[in-house]
């Protein structure tokens, strides 16, 4: 299920119990994407806060691990020399 909080992100909730307010959450971290979980205390419910990463700085994600996958890469041929 989706739904957006008052500044217009997405949020999803996984799981939990559909009446509860979700009062008290703890953090459970964030991914590459910028999206922010957390957990319901209460039910037990994540929550996915949709990250504001434009498709702009989406690029400019991927590039960047093409690059350090690049780097890898060198680093894995340079010991079979
Ligand atoms: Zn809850």
């Amino acid at each position: 299920m989706k739904s957006f909080n008052e500044s217009g992100k997405g949020v999803w909730r996984v799981s939990g119990d559909e009446d509860c307010p979700h009062g008290s959450t703890i953090m459970l971290g964030s991914d590459k994407g910028n999206n922010q979980y957390y957990q319901c205390q209460e039910c037990g419910a994540v929550i996915i806060i949709e990250g504001e990463s434009s498709p702009e700085q989406e690029r400019e994600r991927m590039e960047r691990e093409k690059e350090e996958e690049k780097s890898g890469f060198d680093k894995f041929t340079e010991k079979l020399r």
